[in-house]
């Protein structure tokens, strides 16, 4: 029972992510070593840091393409796996797991649309697959969601006839379309031209403004100190700090963070 998961770690119902020291090994080499963080519903959190902090590992964890090996993580009050101290798993089905997925939307760098499908059809494949929604139920939620990231004119065409930044606002558009309770973003805009940045970022505004609730990792330091409700910085598979980012891009208090941001403001 949800609730109950939510009493017992005295995590509050209103938050969408909790991580209380996830740990996450790939063979003896350890990536995440005890992350703390807590997206609230709603909200949106920017997660920033050098490449190899464990950035991506973080989001694949929550998103339940890496198992973890310890610490305790729920989305929406659910297991996405843990261990206590007496290292036991609470291992999840691969039902329960492609359900818990189904309700997770992830963008990726490299867009990753199918490629020998529409647009329309890459937006209603899973619908109708997984969440196993009518075809004209699904066609017309693609088509609003289309319009929603500026792109109703392109939806049959194929993803190679689209720029960068269109296919991907198509990505965002087909996460979408499993209406995800929350969007995982992994650098969703550093694959692109740097005049194809904004109009991907325009899209992510919006949807924030709207209430969903985001992960974004990404580089783009001037988007999470207008959107983002918290900054993090991970290194070396902490989170090093934390905190509001105005604040922290102005007045960062680790060393580390400030070095960083030195580099990429
Ligand atoms: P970031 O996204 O912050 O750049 P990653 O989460 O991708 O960092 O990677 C963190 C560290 O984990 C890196 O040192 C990377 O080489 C290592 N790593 C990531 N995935 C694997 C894997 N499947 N097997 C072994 N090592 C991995
Ligand atoms: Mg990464």
């Amino acid at each position: 029972m949800k609730t109950s998961h939510f009493e017992r770690f005295g995590v509050s119902p209103s938050v969408m992510i909790h991580a209380s020291d996830v740990r996450k090994s790939y063979g003896s080499y350890e990536v995440l070593k005890g992350v703390n963080v807590s997206v609230p519903n709603g909200s949106v959190a920017c997660i920033i840091g050098p490449s190899g902090s464990g950035k991506s590992t973080f989001l694949r964890c929550i998103n339940h393409l890496e198992e973890i090996n310890g610490g305790l993580l729920l989305v929406d009050g659910d297991f996405v796996g843990y261990r206590l101290k007496d290292d036991k798993l609470h291992e999840l089905r691969a039902s329960q797991i492609c359900a818990r997925r189904a309700e997770i939307g992830m963008v990726f760098q490299h867009f990753n649309l199918f490629p020998h499908m529409t647009v329309l059809e890459n937006l209603i494949e899973a619908p109708v697959r997984v969440r196993g929604e009518k075809r004209a139920e699904a066609r017309q939620h693609a088509l609003e969601l289309l319009r929603r990231v500026g792109l109703a004119e392109k939806a049959s065409a194929f993803p190679r006839q689209l720029s960068g930044g269109q296919q991907q606002r198509v990505a965002i558009a087909r996460a979408l379309a499993m209406r995800p309770k929350v969007l995982l973003f992994d650098e969703p805009t550093s694959a692109l031209d740097p005049e194809l940045v904004g109009e991907v970022l325009s899209v992510m505004k919006d949807l924030a403004r709207d209430g969903m609730t985001m992960v974004v990792v990404t580089h783009e330091i001037g988007f999470a100190r207008e959107v983002a409700d918290q900054l993090i910085f991970m290194d070396g598979g902490t989170v090093m700090e934390q905190g509001d980012p105005r604040e922290m891009i102005a007045n960062p208090k680790s060393p580390r963070t400030r070095e960083f941001l030195a580099k990429v403001l």
